[in-house]
């Protein structure tokens, strides 16, 4: 929209929630993340500024993209989390919520956790709930996290300091002035699970992924991989490890982050003649692995096309 609107184009954006920026809402909450608070209102002022019409809570069909009033049609109506509901016996008890559910803060969890899936999300996930800096967000609720004059109270200096090893000594008493971190009282005991084998998080940013597998380990997180799901009852949740036992974890809460699926249904079907030209982007058009810089460039360049 931002592009296709700078090029002169007669813009609307639908988006179906009650507010812009997708998945960043999800992403801006994560402790580290907080400059995609930014990143929405840099873009919220950008479309106004640009005129871009903006319909919120407008969950578009298709046949509100048939009476012939647009040129082109940009579907970028992105992902939703992969559900275990039919998959997993218990997956559809309350205390079983998604990624989502969570970050946006319509529903909360207990003091122990279990997170299903640890690819990215389920690393920010985990960082989310054992962070202990400020008011912890989702005590907030989601009408304050919409508020877009919101901004979560950053971690401090001395905080960071504390949890990373960093003196302020700056007569380098100590090697580069760094000492070994004091232990961390985690606010929660969260389990971090994958089916596959190995050491999790390996896929991560080769650059940053250091620093999610650091945080979690300083912050207590129960490492879980080999393991296969069998039930989830209100006693927590039962799995196989990796040497073939059965085992009960016992947990308030499971946080589902298995995934996500693309949602593409707009796009028209083989045998559609459409008036306007179609074009899929983002993570519509590929779920993969946490790149909103694919999102954007692809937008920018069917903008640029059109
Ligand atoms: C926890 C988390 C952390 C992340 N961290 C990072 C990160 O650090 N770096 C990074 O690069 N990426 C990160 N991402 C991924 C990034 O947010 C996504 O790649 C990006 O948001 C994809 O953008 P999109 O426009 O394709 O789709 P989305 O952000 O999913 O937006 C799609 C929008 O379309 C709306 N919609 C769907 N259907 C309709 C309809 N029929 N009518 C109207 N509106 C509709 C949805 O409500 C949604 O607002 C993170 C994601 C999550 C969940």
């Amino acid at each position: 929209a931002h592009v296709a609107a700078l090029r002169g184009h007669d813009v609307t954006l639908f988006e179906a929630r009650d507010i812009l920026g997708g998945q960043f809402n999800y992403a801006k909450v994560i402790p580290g993340k907080e400059e995609f608070f930014e990143t929405i209102r840099y873009y919220i002022n950008e479309l106004e500024h640009l005129g871009v019409e903006i319909k919120l809570n407008t969950q578009v069909d298709k046949a509100m993209l048939s009476d012939g009033k647009f040129q082109h049609v940009v579907v970028a109506t992105g992902v939703v989390p992969k559900s275990l509901e039919g998959k997993l016996e218990g997956a559809d008890l309350p205390q079983v919520i998604s990624y989502a559910e969570l970050l946006s803060g319509e529903k909360s969890v207990g003091d122990t956790v279990a997170v299903i899936g640890a690819g990215g999300v389920g690393f920010d996930v985990s960082e989310y709930l054992t962070a202990r800096h400020g008011q912890p967000l989702d005590e907030l609720g989601p009408e304050t996290l919409k508020d877009p004059s919101y901004r979560p109270e950053p971690q401090s200096v001395e905080e960071w300091r504390e949890e990373w090893g960093v003196t302020s000594d700056m007569n380098y008493q100590t090697d580069g002035g760094l000492i070994k971190p004091e232990g961390i009282t985690p606010i929660r005991q969260v389990y971090l699970m994958q089916r596959s084998k190995g050491r999790l998080g390996a896929g991560l940013n080769k650059t940053t992924g250091w620093v999610h597998r650091a945080h979690i380990k300083s912050h207590g997180v129960i490492q879980v991989s080999g393991v296969q799901y069998d039930k989830i009852t209100n006693e927590g949740i039962w799995v196989t490890n990796d040497q073939g036992q059965s085992q009960l974890l016992r947990v308030d809460s499971v946080v589902v982050c298995a995934g996500q699926e693309s949602v593409a249904e707009l796009m028209p079907n083989v045998g559609d003649a459409p008036d306007a030209q179609y074009h899929l982007i983002g993570g519509a058009k590929l779920a993969a692995e946490l790149d909103a810089k694919r999102a954007i460039r692809d937008g920018a360049e069917v903008a640029v096309q059109i």
